[in-house]
């Protein structure tokens, strides 16, 4: 490589601080070697000028240049005081890019945190295209992703606070499916915290672990309805309003809907539904909203019911469903009160076990269901999106095992405000002359990609 060579090679590698002083491709990886632009320095005791003693090489991966991996071959100086008298004698330089005794420069380590928690990529993945094993690459989301999530900042401005419990741990042969609870702001749609237990106890330690301010700013928590997450709640929230909201209302009448479902199922036909059976064949548009149902969707309801639902009870169950779906529906308190009094009705008239259960903790959260249109329906929708994102966090991680790392990737997933570059389109709509938008669409490359985001922006043809 020229000096021409070298200069652009620093320019392109765009490492603070260090230039490029030699570049070439091995088994299909980048070999840069590379030096700091410190040239002169003072000594560390005396502060006389220092002279270099010697190097010392050290190779650390970098962030891969056009797809290939990266490996820095720093040559590192050692230095020396030439005060004969000073106790300094040799040192070797140091930088913030590239930590003492690591494998990846610290942009690398950022990189693979950003990789793993912001876009929930595979710790293994990330670990591969870096060219480095698994724990170190977990060691850069830890380094890096714990400062992200123990920042207090990341907890301000909550106004409406869900819980919501996920599990987290599948039952095993040994040991029940395991529990956690998730505390999710419901305005601004983000995970705070994740808590190793859907205890009381574990919800009321949270609570006392905030700063003395941040409670008497939560005027609304939004909850599934569980005992526990309410009596724990009471001493440090004891001025906000607590709401069962629609979405884990419904979620317990269509667990309702399902278990008639099944247990009719195994009456009727002696074994669990399959394929062709009737009930299970309608099992989803069961649990459609009645007024999302097509033509069609009705008509197949109707047969599968005729045909599978003996003694009308999967139908009742469906209509309990629907008549508590109403009380969310009604346009206000009076309206609720009268619709949840025909559920009542209803419930109370065709006796079906699981819905005489649904309806005894309807009665328990009454005022917490009907708190729903005191707060102008406080939506739980945020924390239904983040169940989903929980889960492919849980898919990506097969599994977690580790707590810690567990509530890492979550809350760098969906609790942690990423900072991320802007890149401006290559090829974008031209620009608007005098306000006026123009007529034509640009012209398009055939079988180019219509649309160009940020992240392809620079696969575009030349
Ligand atoms: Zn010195």
């Amino acid at each position: 490589m020229g000096q021409h060579g070298s200069a652009l090679g620093s320019i392109l590698l765009g490492l603070d601080g260090f230039e490029v002083t030699a570049a070439e491709v091995i088994d299909d990886e980048w070999r840069l070697e590379v030096q700091t632009t410190a040239t002169a320095v003072g000594c560390v005791a005396c502060g006389s000028q220092a002279r270099l003693h010697a190097r010392r090489t050290v190779r650390i991966r970098d962030l891969p240049i056009g797809g290939r991996p990266v490996v820095l071959a720093w040559r590192k100086r050692v230095w020396r005081c030439v005060e004969p008298a000073c106790a300094a004698r040799t040192w070797t330089e140091q930088t913030v890019a590239i930590g003492p005794r690591v494998v990846l420069t610290e942009r690398a380590r950022a990189e693979a945190c950003r990789r793993v928690g912001k876009d929930a990529h595979a710790v293994a993945a990330v670990a591969r295209d870096l060219g480095v094993g698994w724990a170190t690459a977990m060691r850069a989301v830890r380094d890096h992703g714990q400062r992200l999530v123990d920042d207090p900042a990341r907890l301000d401005g909550v106004t409406v606070l869900g819980l919501d419990e996920t599990s987290f741990l599948r039952a095993t042969p040994t040991a029940p499916t395991r529990y956690v609870t998730g505390l999710v702001d419901v305005e601004g749609g983000r995970l705070l915290d994740v808590i190793a237990d859907r205890t009381a106890r574990a919800v009321t330690a949270w609570l006392g672990a905030r700063p003395r301010s941040w409670l008497p700013g939560v005027d609304t928590v939004a909850l599934d309805p569980w005992r526990g997450y309410a009596s724990a709640l009471v001493a440090p929230l004891g001025h906000a309003t607590v709401v069962v909201d629609h979405f884990h209302a419904i979620k317990l009448a269509n667990t309702v809907v399902d278990q008639v479902r099944r247990r009719t199922q195994q009456a009727t036909f002696g074994h669990r539904g399959r394929k062709h059976d009737p009930l299970y064949r309608i099992r989803k548009l069961l649990l459609t909203v009645a007024e999302q149902l097509t033509g069609r969707g009705r008509a197949r309801l109707g047969v599968g019911l005729a045909a599978g639902d003996r003694f009308g009870e999967v139908a009742a169950a469906w209509q309990g469903k629907e008549l508590l779906r109403a009380v969310y529906a009604a346009g206000d308190l009076t309206g609720a009160r009268v619709a949840l009094d025909r559920f009542y009705r209803w419930c109370d008239g065709v006796q079906i076990l699981e819905l005489s259960r649904l309806a005894r903790t309807v009665r328990a959260w009454e005022v917490e269901i009907l708190a729903w249109h005191r707060t102008a329906g406080c939506s739980n929708g945020p924390t239904e999106a983040i169940n989903l994102l929980i889960e492919k966090v849980k898919r990506v991680g097969h599994g977690f095992r580790n707590f810690a790392n567990y509530r890492l990737r979550l809350l760098l997933h969906c609790g942690v405000r990423w900072q991320t570059h802007r890149t401006a389109r290559l090829r974008g709509r031209p620009p608007v002359l005098g306000g006026v938008e123009p007529s034509e669409e640009p012209a398009r490359l055939p079988g180019a990609e219509q649309t160009v985001g940020p992240s392809d922006s620079m696969s575009c043809r030349r």
